[in-house]
């Protein structure tokens, strides 16, 4: 069915170039919503929107200008996908950078605050606005030289917990989807692009797919109007906790 005509309107999806978000914005299309795809790297939100006939966005989460501009863009959206975001590094905090810290806290949560107060009108008027927020194991669980990414995702679930507070006399739902491990190009970014140190996080295991996490926000937000899932944790079968993973060579 071609997207307009089943008028499940406008989805806007963060983190679009890569991973979970590429990913969710080809199983929206194909659900029937006019995606827009945004992310730093324009060129891969436009191959992507080119594949299912949507749009695409340059969009930096942590740029209060670039995020007005996109909303400037977009008058009516009934659902926006939260996937932008990640780690960088693996430290203990007696050798924190706080860089790395300023930027995942930036991308996680200063970042998704900033999109969600942008859209807010565009989402009301809509009528029947969703909003998915990608957290994370690392949300609810802390682990060594995590505590950066850790705090950051801790941080993302405590405003999409009061998200669901404030938008509930607008009856906009509020969705956190937490994963364990994915592979994607997220494990390549913490490591700084060392390809071999990114490897060894899905060793001897099935991680999720990208695929995986999308078919789950497919079935989020396509639940009739009434009913809003408020939190999914889902984990690759071969991982207990978000260091418990049993590994085989
Ligand atoms: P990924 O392949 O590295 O994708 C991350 C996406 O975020 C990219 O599209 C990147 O696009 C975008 N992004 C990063 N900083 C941004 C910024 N400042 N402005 C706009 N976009 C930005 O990783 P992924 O696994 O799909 O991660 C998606 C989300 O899932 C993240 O929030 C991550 O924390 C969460 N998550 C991942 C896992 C996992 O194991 N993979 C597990 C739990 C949760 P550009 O660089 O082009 O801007």
């Amino acid at each position: 069915m071609p997207a307009a005509a089943s008028g499940r309107g406008t989805a806007l999806v963060t983190g679009a170039s890569s991973g979970i978000g590429a990913a969710t914005v080809r199983v929206l299309a194909a659900a029937g919503f006019e995606t827009v795809a945004a992310a730093r790297r324009l060129e891969r939100c436009e191959e992507l929107a080119r594949e299912v006939g949507g749009r695409a966005l340059r969009l930096d989460v942590t740029d209060p200008a670039s995020v007005e501009a996109v909303a400037a863009e977009l008058h009516e959206v009934a659902l926006i996908v939260h996937s932008a975001g990640g780690a960088l590094g693996l430290d203990p905090i007696a050798e924190a950078d706080e860089e790395q810290w300023r930027t995942m806290y930036e991308s996680n949560v200063l970042g998704l605050m900033r999109v969600t107060k942008a859209l807010l009108p565009a989402l009301r008027a809509s009528g029947h606005g969703h909003v998915v927020i990608l957290g994370s194991v690392a949300g609810v669980e802390v682990y060594e030289g995590g505590s950066g990414y850790t705090a950051a995702k801790h941080a993302t679930r405590a405003v999409a917990e009061t998200l669901r507070l404030e938008l509930l006399a607008d009856r906009i739902r509020v969705t956190e989807v937490a994963p364990g491990l994915v592979e994607t190009e997220f494990s390549l970014v913490r490591f700084a692009g060392d390809a071999e140190r990114a490897a060894a996080a899905y060793r001897g295991l099935e991680p999720l797919r990208a695929e995986d996490v999308a078919d789950i926000i497919a079935f989020v937000v396509t639940r009739p109007q009434h009913v809003d899932i408020d939190y999914v944790a889902v984990k690759p079968t071969a991982q207990a906790t978000a260091t418990v993973v049993d590994r085989r060579e």
